[in-house]
């Protein structure tokens, strides 16, 4: 499904955070990157839905590539590529359903929150991924009521808006307590397994990974440095 080959990411200043890193991955797998912060796992979430351009390798996407593509290309990958982060990046003092919605995206991938024109079919989408992270009945609640865990349930609801093949997660449960983070990556899970979306999330709990992960890659200074099962890797990883 993503065929990454020799990847490098040099930013503008100089850091090289990418140093020739190679692997694919198959549809429906959850996919942990396991490194520490600095390792290079948010830049290499970052190009693989082209936020970032990498300075030199290859990405596909389904067999076309996608390294420096622009324009309707470019919004047709990131319609197939959802990302959910670390900090939310919820509107605030906004529903759960307006937030949820401002992820549907027209047919030409554009956002739709941009015209702020949603149909009934939008709506009842919605309703439907709010209901499958667990947060029906909190439809009318303003987001920055809900805890952290449900803040980053209802993104990873409006991530799914666009009927996104992948899921990235950028370090998800970071700002999380551990019972919390338990609780969203169940959710994440749930989303892999019975939406069948693959799902690639970058982590640095061991633990979480074992519990989770259909497979895991480690990077380390922006190389990588294991690729297996989850229950294979070194505690000194
Ligand atoms: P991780 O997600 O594993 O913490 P990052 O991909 O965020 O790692 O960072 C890898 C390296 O690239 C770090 O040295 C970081 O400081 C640097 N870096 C990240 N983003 C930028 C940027 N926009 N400009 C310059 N350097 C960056
Ligand atoms: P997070 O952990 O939420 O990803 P970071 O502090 O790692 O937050 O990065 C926040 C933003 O700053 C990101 O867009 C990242 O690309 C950028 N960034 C990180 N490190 C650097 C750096 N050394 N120079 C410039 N930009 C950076």
């Amino acid at each position: 499904m993503l065929n990454v080959k020799d990847l490098h990411k040099k930013y503008p200043n100089g850091t090289h955070a990418l140093k020739g890193v190679s692997f694919d991955v198959t549809p429906g797998e959850f996919l942990v990157v396991i490194g520490l912060s600095g390792s290079g796992k948010s830049t290499l979430l970052r190009c693989l839905n082209r936020l970032h351009e990498p300075s030199h390798g290859s990405i596909s996407f389904e067999g076309s590539d996608i390294t420096h593509i622009k324009g309707q290309p470019l919004r047709n990958l990131r319609s197939n590529i959802g990302m959910i982060f670390q900090h939310f990046n919820l509107i605030p003092r906004k529903t759960v359903m307006t937030n949820v919605l401002s992820g549907t995206l027209s047919r030409t991938g554009v956002f739709k929150s941009i015209f702020g024109i949603f149909s009934e079919e939008d709506r009842e989408k919605a309703k439907r991924f709010i209901k499958i992270v667990g947060l029906e009945g909190k439809e009318n609640q303003r987001a920055d009521n809900l805890s952290g865990g449900q803040q980053q349930r209802v993104a990873i609801a409006r991530a799914l808006m666009q009927n996104p093949k992948v899921l990235l997660a950028d370090e998800p449960v970071a700002s999380l307590d551990p019972a919390t983070s338990h609780s969203v990556m169940q959710y994440l899970k749930k989303v892999n397994e019975e939406l069948g979306v693959t799902v690639i999330c970058n982590l640095h709990f061991l633990s979480l990974v074992r519990q989770y992960a259909s497979r895991v890659i480690a990077l380390k200074g922006g190389k990588l440095i294991y690729e297996g099962q989850p229950l294979d890797i070194d505690e000194n990883w």
